[in-house]
């Protein structure tokens, strides 16, 4: 956990269905929290912005947990572990997609972090998505959109939070991760070496071991970062964490003995060759470095326990 002030209000934009599901993640996180007001202000107050318009329809029920068989396809099951917030909600423009949720930096263009489950359903036939990188069109009026160009002779990959195998059941969704929404400047020796190596892992536990896992990434900044075509945002280093849990579970099912794996990953040439193992660390550190509070809908207890730990787990499995 992260001691904060109240953030900000913020105003959400986007469609009543995405707010109805933050809604919904709202009232499911104050009824876990006993309705005491630790609960994410942020979603307090898009909870707020919600029940205001005239339009009194309740949101569609939702079970806290999802079916196996079911593909990731809920936008809530992405915040299914809650949606990180920090001290500065004005920085934080939350987009929740079928596909993954993220909030989004207007003053770096990229995501401060992107957040989504992957299970065995999510992988499909689809081949990936080949052409250009694609403008996210739903940013408010007023964001700049970044370019695919914008990464033009940039040195720098444009690496996908949600990786496009992990998005494969449907044309539509493999192009979803081609939004440059989910996208950040990355070195190619990390994209290629040991970030893709941990994506490789996460796709054999979900695959071959028939796990759900929780994931949420993004970029660490320390300082005025460096910028790359119309002011796109260079992170100093990167962060991934994989909650590993069985399919069907949600954050009910996780506990004192659920397997975390965090990591912080600079972003930087020379990895090519490193294990991804070599950078496990602490969620703890991950959100003394980014000030975001990560999976907030687990009792604070809970938290504390996960969150200290550093992940012992198989490096690799078959
Ligand atoms: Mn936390
Ligand atoms: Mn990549």
């Amino acid at each position: 956990m992260v001691k904060r002030r109240s953030p900000r209000r913020t105003r959400a934009r986007g469609g009543g269905w995405t707010l109805g599901a933050l809604a919904l993640l709202g009232l499911a996180v104050a009824a876990l929290r006993g309705g005491s007001c630790e609960p994410e202000d942020l979603i307090s107050a898009i909870e707020a912005e919600v029940a205001a318009p005239a339009t009194k329809r309740p949101a569609p029920r939702r079970t806290p947990t999802s079916a196996t068989s079911e593909p990731s396809q809920d936008p809530g099951v992405h915040v299914e572990l809650g949606a990180p917030v920090d001290r500065d909600a004005s920085d934080d423009h939350l987009m929740l997609k079928p596909q993954y949720a993220l909030s989004y930096h207007p003053g770096r263009n990229v995501a401060n972090w992107v957040s989504w489950r992957i299970v065995a359903a999510d992988y499909g036939p689809v081949p990936r998505h080949k052409g250009k990188f694609i403008t996210d069109t739903t940013l408010p009026a007023g964001f700049y959109r970044v370019r695919h160009d914008d990464y033009v002779d940039s040195g720098y990959d444009r690496g996908h939070m949600t990786r496009s195998e992990e998005r494969t059941r449907t044309v539509a969704d493999n192009q979803a991760t081609f939004l440059l929404t989910n996208i950040l400047p990355q070195q190619h020796d990390l994209n290629a070496g040991p970030w893709g190596r941990l994506e490789d892992l996460c796709q054999k536990l979900v695959q071959a071991q028939g796990r759900a896992l929780y994931v949420v990434a993004g970029g660490i900044f320390e300082g005025k970062p460096r910028t790359i075509g119309a002011g796109v945002a260079v992170p100093d280093a990167f962060f991934k964490v994989v909650v590993v849990l069985a399919p069907g579970q949600g954050a009910a099912a996780v506990d004192a003995s659920t397997r975390v794996i965090a990591v912080i990953m600079p972003n930087r040439a020379g990895l090519l060759a490193e294990d991804w193992a070599r950078y496990r660390t602490s969620v703890d550190e991950i959100e003394r470095r980014t000030g975001y509070d990560l999976l907030p809908r687990l009792r604070p207890a809970l938290q504390a326990t996960l969150e200290a730990r550093v992940d012992v787990g198989p490096v690799r499995v078959e």
